[in-house]
Parts: structure tokens; sequence; C-alpha cells
């Protein structure tokens, strides 16, 4: 119905007299007037006359008014018609009746016929505002569909209103799941977001504050989606608050900005960030590194001949062999293991493509120039395999430039071209190599490699030796045991400090053996000591983090002594505190197992870790070794004296024994022994010595002692 066009009224009765009528006095009144006889024939015709409003007898054969009225409303063209039916006069069940079967309103016979025009002009004018209204309710359901978003009021304690439709969708909820306030609400989020949510949800609760957040939830589908809920509150007359908010399902947002992070900071070849992004993880380590004031390199790679490849293999292929190679650098960084090079702290994605075939890797944190030189030969080690491209064996090389903060440069841009041009460097000393920007570095870095060389054919060659230094016990000066030192001897280095090549033999895995060799050594001069008449001593072998490591460690170390013919009671392996904090259940259960075959346990350099005495009590340990340093500063009237007195007494506490090394002057043992130190080591007594010097030291030390 147009303004233009009279609205259509259709009279249903049986009564044909009272159907002329009606429709004389309608049609007067400026309506069009179609009739039918009974409840039938209007189910029948409705949606071919499509009537503006319908006047329904209550009465007539065949269906009846109610019937028909209730099959009209079933009808989806039908539901919002207004209906106005006619009944007996004060018929109360008859009215009652017609609104049940969704009559608008009602009538009673005798009609009015003045009246009724009225009325039919209201219910029609009402049926066109709630027309309107329900097109503008369809509009914004249509309009939060497209926006994904839902409503929702809650009361003041966060019970909400019945959701809408929407609002069940854009959760990707079933309607039969009910969310009866906004805790069951937070319990949709995934377990990563859910105390967050909490806590603002009880925020909000408690203040009546509006807010909004985003949080995570997982679809019904399993799907993770992003959700953002904004709530108004409204304080509402009685005092208390209202929430009236929405709730939108932006995953597809976020999933945009993640693309078009992606493609801003990631090459789209290899997945790998780009120089632009590297470039901005090294602004921030840079910053890193100066606060804590720690090295950092940049590496510039570049693969040989790689346009050869390009040019005989196509694109395509040239393509897949950057991904390959960016895959296998990504993994040895990833590694990044014994040296702990890869600050996991930064979490940065460290090796990225710079340009053709140019790749960078960024070392956020190392202790120093040669481990960079060590994931550049890892980098290039990487390569070693071949790779299968395009049913061809490929082997790809690099050249490695490498620059390192601070030595090379305080700022990223810096960093970034003098790695280049090492890079360049290293191309014209004939491809396949790593260059250092510094030259001093590039010495070192050599020297370290030479140093590794070495180390390997060092065991073979019979280049270790083993020395002691011996223990006294403090309240009387005698001998108790000794401390097994290593040492290295090499033809052309020569004397090599374990404080130099012990990390190197770490690093590459030596250590394991060199450190049974240890071992072995010294169980066997302890047999030879008793098969000489000696008393028999005990002796003290160091043991390092990457050996502890080691599977079944207590099994080999036990065979090692057993096979000399020693009891493994006469060792004590010494430990540094950092390596016990490392990984605390797998050290305690390692500690045990080797306690188990008899093996004391000490713990080496005390103090300049960060074990706390209780985590101490927990450790199956058996002696406290106090670092060098603190012993080194007493006398000098630091706070020293008070460090170690601490000490010992803690110790004391804990049952465990006491021993002090680098003991160096009169003063220094004076104290110790006051203080109740239980054991001595260092130049004051004696430097470590080769074995066959002891029998003869420990002859003077005892003449001495009794004179
Ligand atoms: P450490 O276990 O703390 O060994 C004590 C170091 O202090 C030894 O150095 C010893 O020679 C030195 N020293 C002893 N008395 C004094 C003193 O009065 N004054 C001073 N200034 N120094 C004293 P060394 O032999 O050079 O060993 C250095 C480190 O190398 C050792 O420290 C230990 O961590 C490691 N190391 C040595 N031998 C082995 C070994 O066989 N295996 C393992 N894993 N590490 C070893
Ligand atoms: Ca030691
Ligand atoms: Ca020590």
């Amino acid at each position: 119905m147009t303004s233009s066009t009279p609205a259509l009224c259709l009279i249903v009765d049986d009564d044909e007299m009272l159907r002329a009528l009606t429709r004389a006095a309608l049609e007067c009144a400026g309506f069009q007037v179609e009739e039918l006889p009974d409840g039938n024939q209007l189910v029948a015709e409705f949606r071919r006359l499509r009537p503006d409003v319908i006047l329904l007898d209550v009465l007539m054969p065949g269906l009846d008014g109610f019937a028909a009225c209730a099959q009209l409303r079933a009808d989806p063209l039908g539901s919002h018609v207004p209906v106005l039916m006619m009944t007996g006069l004060d018929d109360v069940e008859s009215i009652n009746h017609a609104y049940e079967v969704g009559a608008t309103d009602f009538v009673t016979k005798p009609i009015s016929f003045d009246l009724l025009s009225h009325r039919l002009r209201y219910m029609l004018r009402a049926k066109i505002t709630a027309d309107a209204l329900r097109a503008s309710e369809a509009r914004l359901a249509l309009a939060q569909r497209i926006a994904r978003l839902g409503h929702w009021q809650a009361d003041a304690q966060g019970v909400f209103e019945p959701w809408s439709r929407e609002t069940y969708e854009v959760l990707g909820l079933p309607r039969s799941v009910v969310i009866g306030d906004l805790k069951e609400l937070s319990r949709l989020a995934i377990a990563e977001d859910r105390e967050r949510v909490d806590v603002a949800f009880a925020e909000a609760l408690r203040h009546g504050n509006s807010f909004n957040l985003e949080f995570r939830i997982a679809g019904s589908d399993g799907d993770v989606r992003n959700l953002y809920v904004v709530a108004l509150a409204e304080n509402v007359v009685d005092g208390g608050a209202r929430f009236i908010g929405t709730l939108q399902d932006i995953t597809e947002r976020r999933r945009a900005e993640q693309q078009i992070h992606q493609l801003a900071y990631f090459d789209a070849v290899t997945g790998l960030p780009n120089r632009a992004s590297i470039r901005a993880h090294l602004v921030q380590a840079l910053a890193l590194a100066k606060r804590n004031e720690r090295s950092l390199a940049v590496l510039s790679i570049d693969l040989d001949h790689f346009q050869r490849i390009n040019d005989t293999l196509g694109f395509a292929s040239g393509n897949e062999l950057l991904r390959a190679v960016g895959e296998r650098f990504r993994a040895v960084l990833r590694a990044g293991d014994s040296v702990s090079l890869m600050s996991e702290t930064l979490n940065l994605e460290t090796v990225g493509r710079a340009a053709g075939d140019e790749f960078i890797a960024l070392l956020p944190d190392i202790a120093n120039a040669e481990d960079a030189a060590v994931i550049a030969r890892r980098l290039r080690g990487a390569l070693s395999e071949p790779f299968e491209i395009a049913d061809q064996e490929i082997y790809a090389r690099t050249s490695i430039g490498i620059s390192v903060f601070p030595d090379d440069g305080a700022s990223a841009d810096d960093l970034l071209k003098h790695a280049d041009s090492a890079l360049a460097q290293a191309k014209r000393e004939g491809r396949d190599c790593y260059q250092f920007f510094t030259a001093a570095l590039n010495a070192r870095a050599f020297k370290r490699l030479t140093v590794e060389m070495h180390l390997r054919r060092a065991l073979d060659r019979d280049q270790f030796m083993v020395y002691f230094q011996p223990k006294l016990r403090a309240s009387d000066l005698a001998v108790v045991g000794f401390e097994a030192l290593v040492r290295w001897m090499h033809p052309d280095l020569g004397r090599v400090s374990p404080a130099e090549f012990i990390p190197i033999a770490e690093e590459t895995g030596l250590i394991v053996p060199i450190g049974e060799w240890v071992l072995g050594h010294a169980a066997s001069q302890l047999v030879a000591w008793d098969q000489a008449g000696r008393a028999p001593s005990k002796c003290a072998v160091n043991l390092s983090a990457m050996q502890f490591r080691v599977k079944d460690l207590h099994q080999r170390l036990a065979r090692v002594v057993t096979d000399c013919g020693l009891d493994a009671s006469r060792i004590d392996l010494e430990l540094t505190e950092s390596v016990l904090m490392e990984d605390g259940q797998a050290a305690i259960r390692t500690l045990h197992e080797l306690k188990s075959h008899g093996f004391g346990v000490a713990v080496d350099d005390f103090g300049t870790g960060y074990s706390s005495l209780s985590y101490l009590k927990r450790l199956p340990i058996d002696v406290l070794k106090i670092d060098q340093s603190f012993v080194r500063e007493l006398g000098t009237g630091g706070e020293d004296a008070a460090i170690v007195s601490t000490i010992i007494s803690m110790a004391r506490s804990l049952n465990l024994k006491v021993v002090a090394e680098g003991v160096e002057l009169q003063t220094q043992l004076d104290f110790l022994r006051a203080q109740g130190c239980d054991e001595l080591q260092g130049f004051l007594f004696s430097p470590p010595l080769p074995a066959a010097e002891i029998a003869a030291w420990v002859d003077a030390h005892e003449r001495k002692l009794s004179a």
C-alpha cells in the first residue's frame, strides 16, 4: 500500500448481508474492498489478494476465524498483516482466543461502521510504523552481520540479557549454548588470554567502568577467532551500573594486518625476514647489547656463483635453492646450542634475505668475536651437503663478511656496511671463506681455529698431562688430597692454558674424551701411589657443563675409574654452580646417579653464581669450594671477609665440607683457619705439579710440619 493507492481491506464472513454493508461503508471511507465467504478461502486466496488489512469473522462454516488466523500467521507473508476479529458482544473467551491465535485487535458485533473505518486506519498506520521498524532492524542486523558485530546488555553483576542471533554468529556458537554472564564469556577465551580477560571483567564490574578489550576464543569449528569487546557503563537510577556493549569478530582484520606485516617485513621467496626487518632487529639488539655491555655480530652472506645457477637452471630453480639455503641457515641459528649464542630472550628471527643471493645473519648476543667465526663456519658447514634441485645435485658455497659490535661500529648502518665490505674482501680473497671487517679480529679467529684444529689431534698425539695440586687440612696442614688439572703442551703452540682451550673443547665436544682421559689418568695415579705405599688420598677432578649433559654419564665415569682398579669414593667431581642451576630436576637426578657409584660431589667456584641456600639444600653435594676471587681479596679490608665467613658458616649448617682455593698468603691462611674452613689449596703451599714431583713435595712438606 502506498499513499496513492487506496488500502485493500479483505472482509471474510459467511454473512453476505454483513459483507455488503461493510463493503459500502469502507468504500465510502476510501478503502478498496475484497470479500471472501470463509476461512478456507482466506487461506487459499491470501497470497493472491495480498490485503493490507483483514476483517475476520469468528464463526464460519468450514475453517473458522481462529483457525484461519492461526494459519495466516504461520505464513511468513501473513505474519504481520493486521487482522481485526469480529466477535460476539462480551464474549470474553472468544476475545482471548482471538489474541492467542494472533489477531491484532477485535470489534464486537453488531458493528459500528463509523468507528470501523477509523479502527482500520489506525491499525494500518501502526502497521506501517512497525514495518519500518522491522526493516530498519533487518538492515541493522545485516550491517551487524557484515561487520561481524554482535550486541549485548548486562546488569551490574555482569548477567546478560539474552543474546541476539548475530551475537551468537560472531562467536561461532550455536544458540543452544547459553552464555549467562561475563564470567561465562571469559571462559570461552583461549588459555593464554583467559586470565587477562577475567581480570578486565572483574575490574569493570567492581568499578562499574566502561571497558574494551581484545581476546581470542576457540570457535566451535576449532579455529581461533579474535574478538573485540566494547562496553559502555551506564549508571541506572537505583545506583549500580548497567553495561551495553558490542562484540566484534576482528579475525579477518588481524589476518590482513598480519599479511601486510608479512609483506613489509618478510621476503616473499624464502619467507625469511627482509633487510628492513633485520635492520630493525639489529637496532633493538644493539640497544640491548650496549646496555648489557655485550657483543653482537652481523654476518653478510653471499652465495658464490648464484648467477650461474640462475642462468642455467632458471629462475624457479634459483628461488628453490634460495629457499633451501635459507632453511638450512635457519636451522643452524636455531640450534645455537653449546655456545648459547642465540639469546632466546630476544627471540628474534636471526637470519634474513637481504637481496638477490645475499643473506644476513644477526647474532644478537655473543661472548666474543670468535663466536661469530664459529657460527660462520657452521653456516658454511650447513651447505656442505648438496641440494637437490630440478633433479640435479647442486653444491652451494658462500662467502661471509662479519662485523662485530663494539669493534666495528656502534650503529646499525655502520655494522651492516662493514659486514658488506668484509664480504667484498672475502670475495676478493677468492670466495668460499669468511672474513672479519677488522684485521685483528681475523687474527684472533684464526688463532682460535688453529687451536681447535690442533686440539682435535692432541689426545691421539699424547700432548696432554695431568698436574696435581695438593689439598691440605686447615687444622694441621696434613695433605688430604689433590686436584687434577689438565695441561696441554703443543710442539708449536707451546703451553696452552686450560682457560684458553677448555672453552673450545667444550664447544666442540672434545671435552668429553679429554675429561674422561683426565679422570682415568688421575685414578691410575692414585692406584700407583697406593701401591707405592703412600697414605691413601682423594683426588678432585673437574667436570665441565658439556660433560654433565652426556647421556649415562655416571656409568661412563664409573667404568673409567673401576677399570683403573680404584674405588669411586676416592674421587670428588667438581662442578660449577651454574651447571647445577641450569636444569634443576635433571641435575639432581644426575648427581644422585653419580653418588650411587660412590663419587663425591663438590661445587666449584662457589659464590660466583646465584644459587640460594634453599636450593643447595636440595642438592646431594659434599663439598663447597669458595671461589678464588673471594680468597684473593681477603685481608684487603673489603666485604670479602664477610662473604667468606658467611659461606663457611652456611656450609657448616648444611654439613658440607668447605675448601678454599687460591690461598697465596699467610694472612689468608690465618683468616680461613680462624673461620673454621676445612681444607686449603693454593700457591702458598704448592702450584699444580706433575705427578712425578708430588712424592718429593709431600716428603718435604711433611718434614717441614714435623720440624
Ligand atoms: P679451577 O677448577 O677453578 O681450578 C683452579 C685453578 O686455579 C687452576 O688453574 C689452578 O692452577 C689455579 N690455582 C691454584 N692455586 C692458585 C693460587 O694460589 N693462585 C692462583 N692465582 N691460581 C691458583 P688452571 O689449572 O689454569 O685451570 C683453570 C681452569 O680450567 C680450572 O679452574 C678448571 O675450570 C679448568 N680445568 C682445568 N683442568 C680441567 C680438566 O681436567 N677438566 C675440566 N673440565 N676443566 C679443567
Ligand atoms: Ca676445580
Ligand atoms: Ca675453582
